[in-house]
């Protein structure tokens, strides 16, 4: 049996306020997964590491929440930074061109008909591109594509989606699966827009059901406390997004900008979009994006520039059942 010692940290995200890191110890190697976000993490870590070393530091995803201290903890342990490829690869981008996702984001929502107001502040708000210093030293050592198997049985698997090199850590052994942010208790996991025109909730919607298959009963989130049944969560947020396609379909019968499709999506708590600050907005307009994304490949709706706004309509029948489950 593994031992797995959670360690709840500190983060600066409003809506989260911690992440979890874990620390695994196999008997022949010792893993930590997820490394937080500031400084604040690095106490909490270093005391349950102890004097032993680690092996590898393994990151489910390169969101800043998950990823800060990575440099510091491979420095320090002389650890094997493990990533998803894809995620890697984001990095790089990001390291080569800083400015590459604040250009990609302001134009993907200038093209949803999002005011620029809002689009100014939500760029200068957004925790990536005020976190960008997280990605300029990292270093990763092991990039995952697909699968990836390490000692004592543990196995490493794309589930692209949240991001696109998002990665869960299984021990067979222990009935165990750390997915980061890819599921979630209490929360649907955000799926925002990784590229233009890439339909980054078709990701998810494929990784979810081959996440469900694995069957396992005790899960690690990368938010929140863990819980028992991965089948039934799977299924719970893939029935969310079908039901969400749903009311995004409805909206595009009238022909909408995604920005208007966001207006009129209902939001927990019964907020507005209007009443959301700028994060929950990011977040809100992606989620519209995403949607309306995935209905037009799958051709139930299309989208036509309108002076280099795009307006959704629907054009093709809604292509899920009512009941679609995936148990
Ligand atoms: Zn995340
Ligand atoms: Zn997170």
């Amino acid at each position: 049996m593994s031992s797995i010692r959670r360690i709840t940290v500190p983060i600066p995200i409003r809506a989260l306020g911690s992440a979890n890191v874990y620390l695994i110890d196999t008997g022949t190697s010792r893993i930590v997964v997820d490394t937080g976000m500031t400084a604040d993490a690095i106490p909490p870590i270093l005391e349950s590491v102890g004097k032993e070393r680690i092996e590898y530091i393994f990151l489910t995803h390169l969101h800043v929440d998950h990823i800060g201290n990575a440099s510091f903890l491979r420095k320090r342990f002389g650890a094997s930074v493990i990533i998803g490829k894809g995620d890697a690869e984001r990095i790089r981008q990001i390291q080569s061109r800083p400015d590459s996702f604040g250009i990609l984001l302001a134009e993907v929502f200038r093209e949803s008909g999002v005011p620029n107001e809002i689009i100014r502040e939500i760029t200068e708000s957004h925790s990536l591109m005020r976190n960008l210093s997280t990605y300029a030293d990292f270093k990763d050592d092991i990039e995952v594509n697909g699968e990836l198997k390490l000692e004592d049985g543990i196995r490493l698997i794309g589930n692209p989606g949240h991001s696109p090199g998002s990665c869960s850590l299984i021990i067979p052994e222990d009935d165990s699966i750390m997915t980061g942010d890819h599921v979630l208790p209490g929360i649907t996991p955000n799926i925002s827009f990784y590229d233009k025109d890439i339909d980054s909730l078709g990701d998810y919607l494929r990784s979810l059901p081959a996440t469900a298959k694995l069957d396992i009963t005790n899960v690690y989130p990368g938010h929140r406390d863990p819980f028992r049944g991965l089948r039934n969560r799977c299924n719970e947020i893939f029935q969310h997004h079908i039901s969400r396609l749903r009311e995004v379909y409805n909206i595009v019968a009238k022909p909408s900008t995604a920005y208007e499709v966001a207006s009129k999506m209902r939001w927990s708590k019964g907020r507005s979009l209007m009443s959301m600050n700028t994060t929950e907005q990011n977040f809100a307009i992606g989620e519209a994006i995403t949607h309306l994304v995935h209905l037009e490949k799958l051709g139930a709706i299309e989208r036509k520039p309108v002076e280099r706004i795009f307006r959704y309509q629907v054009s093709g029948d809604f292509p899920f059942q009512v009941d679609a489950s995936i148990l």
